[in-house]
């Protein structure tokens, strides 16, 4: 065992450097998203592909395929939820992913992206959809490629969902979104026959100074931990990592629409909650992050819904908001703030949308996504897909494509398929994961009431954060919760909430 110790803090030596080159490009990421000029921006794109080439190399050495073959009577030999035989069994997935992508690949797909993310941040305001037309046609190419090298897949887009929800299936989650569309249309035609909520308080000004200072006070209040992390602006927030003592988010600021800085802000204080609960034990490992992209889109949903669009949630903070914007909220009471933070509407911008039409948002680009990857719909016919899906799931039409197929970054700086499906997974996790935690602790929201969020952040960081890779998505659900992944509570809770709301 001696010899196989030594092994193990050879592997993890190895997977620690590979850590720091992520993490750096992490880090030049953040930048650019934040302070960097935009001269920059070229060189930039070069640098962040170097470090991941060097990266996927280092991940790609046969030495660490060695090591893994060598740990293996190791790991076997120990229980399957200790902390060495999860981070040699996670290992191994990521090496054995990693080995199937040519380093070639890696890097051409990496510079594509990089020039497609420029492109379509200059066409996107221009509304010029015939400019970034070529790069999404290549980038459905090089997503084609990348499944392909994963060979004997049941759904091509299968691959590309494994990287951000492993061991869901395309398949699975047509099933599962069909099913949620089915009770959610019903919903929101009733709710949007009736006359719509009065919400122009929220769009009066709000000065940027006042919001930022105001949202900081909600996330420090929260549990986001500001000496692991720190707020700096950026045109589309969103949360990173450099190291688990350094979870950052980002944030934007409307003047005019008081919900976007504070939800965002919640939003993404979510996700780093998350990050910054996992076992410090496991920094620089391929334990120390997230499990998958619907469980960490849980937690910021789960922050920024079902806690921060709650009543008791405004209960506490409501006196605090009037105490700094007494002009703008005078007159208006904690019950009409409360239905105007949840005013269910029919809207073009999936960021906006509320949390009844959000997932129709989210359904139908997934849709497009595997028909893109089935070969049934092409990259010059999306922009008319996109808006007849538009009018079919949300009864409403986009006018141009700026607000349509370009709204988004997703295809545009990275693969198409695997990008969306998080999102609605996350929100039916939110609502599982939630029940569970006010089954454990009732008083969760009367303490909520009182401005403490102490047993809900415990309660998640005991039954889901500490873990951080340790446990899949399916294996941390079914352990947290004591059922696998359902739609169930999440209908429960919109129906309870906008039942109430709306007099369904
Ligand atoms: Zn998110």
């Amino acid at each position: 065992m001696i010899n196989q110790e030594k092994k193990l803090v050879e592997l993890k030596n190895k997977l620690s450097e590979i850590n720091d080159l992520e993490m750096s490009g992490a880090l030049l990421n953040w930048d650019q998203s934040t302070y960097m000029p935009s001269g920059g921006a070229k060189a930039r794109g070069r640098q962040m592909a170097t470090l991941a080439k060097i990266a996927q190399e280092k991940l790609i050495d046969p030495a660490i395929g060695k090591l893994l073959d060598d740990l293996r009577p190791y790991e076997e030999s120990l229980p399957y939820d200790s902390d060495d035989a999860s981070l040699i069994r996670i290992a191994r997935l990521d090496y054995e992913r990693a080995i199937r992508v040519p380093p070639e690949f890696m890097l051409e797909y990496n510079l594509h992206s990089s020039d497609s993310y420029q492109t379509w941040a200059q066409a996107r305001p221009e509304n010029d959809f015939k400019k970034v037309q070529p790069y999404l046609e290549k980038t459905l190419e090089l997503s084609r490629k990348y499944s392909d090298f994963f060979p004997g897949y049941e759904h091509i887009a299968d691959p590309l969902i494994d990287v951000s929800d492993y061991g869901m299936k395309a398949l699975t989650i047509r099933k599962l979104f069909k099913e949620l569309r089915d009770q959610l249309v019903p919903i929101v035609n009733t709710i949007t026959s009736q006359p719509p909520t009065d919400s122009s308080f929220l769009h009066k000004i709000y000065p940027e100074a006042q919001q930022l200072r105001f949202a900081e006070k909600v996330v420090r209040t929260l549990g986001y931990d500001f000496n692991r992390g720190r707020i700096d602006k950026t045109h589309h927030p969103f949360m990173t990592k450099f190291s688990l003592g350094d979870v950052r988010i980002t944030t934007r600021v409307k003047e005019d629409y008081f919900g976007e800085t504070i939800f965002s802000n919640i939003h993404e204080s979510g996700h780093a909650m998350y990050e910054q609960g996992i076992n410090l034990d496991y920094e620089a490992t391929p334990l120390g992050t997230g499990t998958s992209s619907g469980v960490h889109e849980s937690q910021s949903r789960t922050w920024e819904n079902l806690v921060g669009r709650s009543r008791e949630f405004w209960i506490y903070f409501f006196p605090f908001l009037k105490e700094e914007f007494p002009e703008q909220l005078r007159g208006i009471t904690l019950e009409q703030f409360y239905r105007g933070i949840n005013k269910v509407e029919r809207s073009l911008i999936r960021t906006d949308a509320d949390e009844v039409t959000y997932n129709l948002h989210v359904m139908l680009r997934f849709d497009l996504e595997l028909a893109l990857l089935e070969g049934k719909l092409s990259v010059r016919d999306l922009p008319e897909a996109w808006n007849d899906r538009y009018a079919s799931d949300l009864n409403i039409k986009p006018t141009n494509d700026r607000d349509g197929v370009m709204q988004d970054v997703h295809w545009y700086g990275g693969f198409i398929g695997g990008a969306f499906q998080g999102y609605t997974l996350g929100n039916i996790l939110s609502a599982q994961f939630y029940a569970a935690a006010l089954k454990a602790h009732p008083q969760i929201p009367a303490e909520i009431k009182t401005g403490k969020f102490t047993q809900l952040h415990e309660w998640l960081n005991k039954n889901l954060y500490q873990y951080g890779r340790k446990f899949t998505a399916d294996e941390i659900v079914k352990k947290a919760t004591g059922s696998p992944l359902t739609i169930n509570p999440y209908i429960q809770y919109l129906k309870t909430k906008y039942g109430e709301l709306y007099d369904l």
